[in-house]
């Protein structure tokens, strides 16, 4: 039988479909999510890529921002949960998982076989997220995966001082008015997003292998300037964004043939940091 894991994430739908063993034999993404056709799309194209249909699926895990939308999935679990069990195949040796998507950022530090122990997280401001970086390309009228490139053709940083996303935006316009180039600007967003992904790490504690996941883990100006701030390589992996709906699967695979039902996995609701006042800044 197969095992399918969905996350429904802010702007992007990513799904896999293990077998038995929990080999990966579908993937599907489509970049658009929660409230879009986007989750179905990267169903179909998850079951179509494994070559199978939903009657040969035994469980659905649903996980991410808009898991709740889902309502035919077997069960539902926190995103932080499935990033912990995915990061644990996709990464063996990871003991510190950095984690930055659309609309939140998290550190999470990881057990045997992908178990979480601890946590910290910024999810009520699009400061140090995937959004910060989608608004500031939006500025450039380039795709995020460019901003990379214009990174490594930096040759000095244009220091960002605002960390709130709307103050930002307006700085990098003058910026931009005044002459500054846009690979020196680029350089001073990815330095303001990696102080503080840095300062999130801090509070948890960087320990062991690091890896990096989520959408943003494919910048790879970005992944270096943090690493050179945690003082750490970071691992990453090509099914970095997918490693959500990886963990997902991989849960729905577990559950399934221990026996569980879904109210034997069900988890406590975690509570995240209070938003900053009048910001809205990430759309919530
Ligand atoms: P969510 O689950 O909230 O939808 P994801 O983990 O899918 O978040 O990450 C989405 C973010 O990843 C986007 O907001 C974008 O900034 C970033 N991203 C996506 N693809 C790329 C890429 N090829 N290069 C750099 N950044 C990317």
């Amino acid at each position: 039988m197969y095992y399918l894991g969905i996350d429904i994430g802010s702007t992007a739908s990513k799904c896999v479909v293990v077998d038995d063993s929990g080999e990966i034999v579908g993937k599907g993404l489509y970049s658009s999510g929660a409230g879009t056709s986007g989750p179905r799309t990267a169903i179909d194209a998850a079951l179509s890529d494994a070559g199978v249909a939903m009657d040969d699926v035994a469980r659905s895990c649903a996980t991410g921002y808009g898991r709740n939308l889902l309502d035919w999935a077997d069960m539902t679990l926190s995103e932080l949960s499935c990033h912990a069990k995915g990061a644990g195949r996709l990464f063996p040796t990871a003991k510190t998982v950095i984690d930055i998507g659309g609309q939140d950022a998290k550190v999470l530090r990881i057990g045997e076989g992908g178990r979480l122990e601890n946590f910290a997280m910024n999810d009520k401001c699009a400061a140090g997220t995937g959004r910060f970086l989608d608004v500031m390309a939006g500025v450039f009228q380039c795709k995020v995966s460019d901003l990379q490139d214009y990174d490594a053709k930096s040759t000095k940083v244009a220091s960002i001082s605002s960390t709130c996303t709307v103050f930002a935006e307006s700085e990098v316009i003058s910026k931009l008015a005044s002459g500054e180039q846009i690979a020196d600007i680029v350089a001073g967003i990815h330095e303001s997003v990696a102080e503080r992904t840095a300062g999130l790490a801090k509070r948890v504690g960087v320990a062991g292998d690091v890896a990096m996941t989520g959408g943003v883990a494919l910048n790879a100006g970005l992944r270096d300037r943090l690493s050179r701030k945690i003082g750490h390589p970071i691992l990453v992996s090509r099914l970095a964004q997918l490693n959500g709906a990886l963990g997902a699967a991989l849960a729905a695979r577990d559950a399934c043939l221990s026996g569980k039902g879904a109210e034997d996995v069900a988890e406590p609701r975690r509570e995240g940091p209070a938003s900053c006042e009048g910001c809205a800044g990430n759309g919530r």
